[in-house]
């Protein structure tokens, strides 16, 4: 099995500042504060798009990031939420933390849509801070930051499409003029064993996998050939490439080719052998005798198939088949096994405490999650923004912590990238 493997960066949306502001009325100098909240952050979602089938997309766009929410504003106007970013993969499509190699998501049913990334909170406008005491809170609470992250989306492929034919008749020369793949290309009748995939660029509508499938010929059917595994790989193809060398370069009969190949399918898988066929008649640049491809073109009529005049060495006649190809597809089901990640993990995030202290050459380091959260919406330059993650610093425990850690006065507080000093 063949895994689509790409990074990418994600990040939510910041939430918006809330608002200072007073109420401007007639004749009143200054009314009372009404500045409203910012606008929570749009959200990182990750869902299954049914009409994707490759991560071919991300290789051209590798970030991604959810809108800001807006600031407040004045008379209790709230800022607006930022719009929710939701990333359409594939069926199957499994998403890590690029750091951890934690799995956040496997997204492996119909309509499966997951959150990934939390859109910031937006800061409290300085209407919340009035107290009987504090009537013109100059302040207002910064909105949190978004998140962000390196993820990596990581897709089992399954073949769409599989190249049969007899060796040398181009079925790599194919892969490698269609696909980013790099298959051995080879003057003589070796085949390699690992069946080679490639992915077919959207160009041509949606992206699909195309296995190149060495070999069938040559005893396969009785076993001595291609192993078992390789034929579950290639019975999960929808649709057949039947590749012949009309050209008569090699002394080689297209109507024989086609039969014996068929034959071989047969004994081989049945399964396989009622596969719908497209007929891809190879090396036109060096037909000698135009006859050898009208003896295919009738029998191709005759069995109903469709047939395709290509050169893949030339590249002549690709386009037109690659459509085809595409659109063949959109009407054949997929099958309806969906690969899933060998192991499913859903972990919660584990419950933290809400900091943690060590004391590092002298300084005291305050880490966690709960403090670091509210240390990111306070404005530091602003004494009364102080205050106000003074007291909820305190109503977490953090002062009695520090205190019972041995903490003295003017010792250093380092809580995310502030540095404090410490008075009791
Ligand atoms: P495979 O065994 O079916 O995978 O065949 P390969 O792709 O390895 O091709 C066998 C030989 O045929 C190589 O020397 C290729 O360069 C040559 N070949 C493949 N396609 C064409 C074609 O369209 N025109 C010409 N002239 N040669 C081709
Ligand atoms: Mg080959």
């Amino acid at each position: 099995m063949f895994t689509d493997y790409v990074k990418i960066w994600i990040k939510s949306g910041d939430g918006g500042n809330g608002a200072i502001s007073f109420r401007r009325e007639k004749y009143v100098a200054a009314g009372g504060p009404d500045g409203g909240d910012g606008g929570k952050g749009g959200d990182i979602y990750f869902e299954v798009d049914p009409d994707a089938n490759t991560l071919i997309d991300f290789r051209y766009k590798k970030k991604f990031k959810a809108q800001n929410g807006a600031n407040g504003e004045g008379a209790h106007r709230y800022g607006k939420s930022g719009e929710d970013l939701s990333i359409g993969v594939p069926i199957g499509t499994i998403v890590k933390d690029a750091q951890t190699g934690k799995i956040l998501a496997d997204l492996s049913e119909k309509g499966q849509k997951t959150l990934i990334l939390a859109g910031g909170r937006g800061g409290k406008g300085n209407s919340h801070f009035a107290t009987s005491t504090r009537q013109a809170p100059r302040f207002a609470q910064d909105g949190e930051k978004g998140e962000e992250k390196e993820v990596i989306l990581e897709l089992k492929l399954l073949a769409d499409v599989g190249l049969i034919g007899f060796p040398n008749v181009g079925k790599s020369t194919f892969l490698s003029k269609t696909t980013s793949a790099t298959p051995k290309i080879a003057d003589y009748h070796f085949t390699t064993l690992e069946p080679n995939l490639g992915v077919v660029k959207s160009k041509y509508g949606d992206s699909f996998v195309i296995a190149d499938i060495p070999g069938i010929i040559e005893g396969a059917s009785k076993g001595t050939g291609l192993g078992l595994q390789f034929l579950r790989h290639i019975e999960r193809t929808r649709l057949l490439l039947h590749v012949i060398d009309v050209s008569g370069s090699e002394g080689r009969n297209p109507v024989e080719d086609f039969t014996v190949i068929n034959q071989e399918l047969k004994e081989y898988s049945e399964k396989l052998a009622n596969r719908k066929q497209i007929i891809v008649a190879n090396k036109i640049d060096i037909m000698q005798d135009e006859s050898l491809y009208i003896a295919l073109e009738k029998l191709a009529k005759q069995k109903n198939m469709e047939i395709f005049k290509i050169s893949a060495a030339t590249g002549e006649g690709i386009d037109k088949l690659l459509h085809r190809v595409v659109e063949v597809l959109k009407t054949l089901p997929k099958e309806e096994i969906i690969p899933i990640a060998d192991k499913k993990v859903y972990t919660l995030e584990e419950e933290e405490p809400p900091f943690t202290i060590k004391k590092e050459n002298g300084i005291f380091i305050v880490e966690g999650k709960a403090v670091e959260k509210i240390m990111r919406s306070v404005n530091i330059s602003d004494n009364e923004s102080l205050y106000y993650f003074h007291k909820h610093m305190s109503e977490l425990g953090l002062d009695e912590a520090l205190k019972k850690a041995g903490i003295q006065e003017e010792d250093i507080v380092k809580i995310g990238d502030y540095e404090l000093e410490w008075y009791d």
